[in-house]
């Protein structure tokens, strides 16, 4: 049986009503741009992650650049954000004129630590953006302090976080302003673009609106040079029905992110691998396993992708065509660490060796984890899993 990585149509399909309705709503209002339907929108997310504000945006990269904007970084700052994360992360700060500084992540959690950002602080360091990468918070109390420490602001990208805690507290509330994306594969998945910035600042939520506005306030009054963030009235709508059933799109994915613990853990090893001794982030590299995603110290990961990583030169590569071949879906999330890219050749200060990130961009595989995933598929993706583990492992 074929089983696509991501499918949203049957989601979709169940909401349809619900969603025309909604649709129609914001047709018959004739009002397109912000409004009531994007206010509301906005409360609604407000209350469900916890925090006094959140902002609806065009994007998750937008999110992130109106939060730099706000912020007033520019040129001459440093920005350290993870060197394996998705680009807009540090797009952003380059756009900007900012110098996005790499840091390495914990191979076992994909995540920046306290102990990989603390080397890349200097006096120009204006803020920290860690990554809550596929669905798992960062280490967040350590990450705090160190950024209280050093008088620098916290942006979470929580584009792939929508709804994970640390110790009991959503993502998106723990730094001076979280970013969201709706991209349609993300947990809340909008029908197109759409993002969201979250604070508890009033000033920085002020500014937030003005930015999304060109820096207009009042109208066709520039008070400063900002850009068409804007969230559509449409997108808003459709995520409104959409977030009544994230907590249960959640559970789906933990239910399916269990399913591939119990049955892929004898093919597998999840227990924390053995270190290079002086490579304190590289792990040896085990020819004879699949290494399943681990759940972290007060992490509740809400799954956005389900990360095994596959050692052994060439081995991810192998497994990819494998799966491909017998019709499972999967994809590497992501192939080239932001250091090595070409892009940011001279862009970035100078590599520092990221032995972490160079090390699972080679051994990622992300596979199917989508809410709506059946138990046939799910057994399907794990018994082809095992054909090729005994096949290759063997
Ligand atoms: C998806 C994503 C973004 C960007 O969101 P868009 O809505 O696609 O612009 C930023 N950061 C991370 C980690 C993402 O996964």
């Amino acid at each position: 049986m074929a089983v696509p990585l991501f499918d949203a149509r049957q989601q979709n399909a169940l909401l349809r009503s619900e969603i025309s309705e909604a649709m129609s709503r914001v047709v018959e209002s004739g009002r397109f741009i912000l409004g009531e339907e994007v206010e509301a929108f906005e409360k609604e997310c407000a209350d469900y992650i916890g925090v006094k504000h959140a902002v609806g945006v065009s994007s998750g990269t937008d999110a992130i650049l109106a939060a730099l904007m706000a912020l007033d970084i520019g040129p001459g700052d440093e920005v350290i954000c993870p060197a394996f994360t998705f680009f807009s992360t540090a797009g952003c700060v380059a756009r900007l004129g900012a110098t996005p500084v790499f840091a390495d992540v914990s191979p076992e959690s994909f995540n920046v630590t306290a102990a990989s950002l603390r080397p890349h602080f200097t006096e120009r360091t204006k803020a920290v953006i860690p990554v809550h990468l596929f669905g798992q918070a960062c280490s967040m109390r350590e990450i705090v302090a160190l950024c209280r420490e050093h008088e620098v602001a916290l942006i979470e990208d929580a584009a792939q976080a929508i709804g994970a805690t640390f110790e009991g507290q959503q993502v998106g509330g723990f730094g001076d302003l979280g970013a969201f994306s709706f991209f349609p594969t993300k947990n809340l998945g909008g029908f197109g673009d759409g993002g969201l910035v979250t604070t508890n600042d009033g000033d920085l939520a002020a500014r937030l609106r003005r930015l999304r506005l060109h820096g207009m306030e009042p109208k066709y009054y520039h008070q400063e040079i900002g850009g068409n963030f804007r969230l559509d009235p449409l997108q808003a709508a459709v995520l409104r029905v959409k977030l009544g059933s994230l907590d249960d799109y959640t559970e789906r994915r933990k239910t399916n992110a269990n399913f591939y613990h119990k049955n892929l853990s004898h093919s597998a090893t999840s227990r924390p691998p053995s270190r290079i001794q002086g490579h304190e982030n590289s792990i040896v590299r085990e020819e004879d396993a699949i290494i399943l995603p681990s759940v972290h110290p007060g992490c509740t990961p809400v799954w956005n992708q389900f990360t095994i990583r596959i050692p052994g030169k060439g081995k991810r590569d192998q497994l990819r065509e494998f799966l491909t071949g017998r019709g499972i879906g999967c994809e590497v999330y992501y192939p080239v660490p932001l250091h090595q890219q070409e892009c940011f050749r001279g862009a970035s200060l100078p590599g520092v060796s990221l032995p972490a990130s160079e090390q699972v961009a080679r051994e990622v595989l992300s596979l199917p984890i989508f809410p709506e995933l059946t138990e046939e598929m799910r057994s399907d993706v794990v018994a082809v899993l095992h054909d090729f583990s005994a096949g290759a492992f063997s």
